[in-house]
């Protein structure tokens, strides 16, 4: 199985301040982590930036503009919300971010690869049309789903999220559109403060299966089996993009479900049969949350592993 890893070290300049959890180190944690031998197979790429055409097809210039203009002098920042910093470094980070995203789709399209996982920051989620909230500044999946029409021709796209917050950004840019699908599993009540089951889209496009705080591994497979799963199943997208945010996991200190190293495994393993099945075994996994450095490692690790099996 090949299988893609894009990441790019400008990513790591995204300077959020000493005490932000959406740190450089999460990511250097996860590339440490597959420096492993089994790790040694994934093709490395560099994640190239983004384009602004290609921003363009989620985000309005004028808010594009209000976002690229942004130049703090090294060492300073700017908050753009209580969570959301922009420093000297984060205008190259989010384009890498963003153009990482796109490059996995390439990648996948193209055939040199059959899946990828993009190890970028920052994260994406959060990002709705017309505003940067939550540590993310672009809405990095959805970019890659709209790339896909635009530039391979396909339809329909889906976007599943098994971040322990719901991607309000993700879901407010697809709500709108039959041939876009949003699945998630998140918290709730939990930040952003969206993702209630009864937030269906405009054709039953979005699907959300909001847990309880302290929830466990066996619930979030319920909610996959039962609910997610089944509905991604029936939308049979032509690509398959996950929103892989490890924040679910029990030593997360953001939030207060309590999944194990193994439930990513096993969602990782199911997400793989699905597009195995839908998509010609197409997937691109682009990285959202997870605040723990040991269990964001791990979980990250189990992930990869489960897209490397055929
Ligand atoms: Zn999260």
């Amino acid at each position: 199985m090949t299988v893609a890893l894009i990441t790019h070290e400008a990513c790591l300049a995204h300077d959020t301040g000493p005490w932000h959890p959406e740190c450089s180190d999460r990511l250097r944690a996860i590339l440490r982590a597959l420096e492993a031998e089994e790790f040694q197979v994934l093709l490395r790429e560099q994640a190239p930036p983004a384009t602004i055409e290609q921003l363009s097809r989620v985000h309005p210039d004028r808010h594009l503009r209000s976002i690229l203009d942004l130049s703090p002098a090294p060492g300073e920042s700017i908050a753009l919300d209580p969570d959301t910093v922009f420093s000297a470094g984060s205008r190259e980070a989010a384009l890498r971010a963003a153009g990482g995203a796109v490059h996995g789709v390439d990648a996948v399209m193209d055939g040199w690869a059959q899946r990828a996982f993009v190890a970028v920051r920052p994260p994406g989620h959060h990002a709705e049309r017309e505003r940067a909230m939550g540590f993310c500044l672009f809405a990095n999946a959805a970019i890659a789903a709209r790339h896909a029409q635009a530039r391979w021709g396909l339809r329909r796209i889906a976007v599943v999220d098994f971040d322990v917050h719901h991607g309000n950004g993700t879901q407010d840019i697809f709500a709108d559109h039959a041939d876009l699908f949003y699945a998630s599993s998140h918290q709730f009540p939990c930040y952003p403060g969206t993702g209630a089951a009864s937030e269906r889209g405009i054709a039953g496009n979005v699907v959300n299966a909001p847990l309880p705080p302290g929830a466990n591994g066996a619930a979030f497979r319920t909610a996959w089996s039962q609910i997610l799963l089944p509905a991604l199943n029936r939308f049979a997208p032509e690509l398959l993009i996950v929103s892989a945010g490890f924040d679910a996991h029990k030593s997360d200190p953001l939030a207060q479900l309590r999944l194990e190293t193994a439930d990513f495994a096993w969602i990782s393993e199911q997400l793989v049969a699905v597009a195995t099945r839908h998509c010609g075994g197409r997937l691109v996994s682009v990285l959202e949350g997870g605040y723990d450095l040991d269990a964001l490692a791990a979980s990250a690790a189990a992930h990869v592993r489960a897209l490397l099996q055929n």
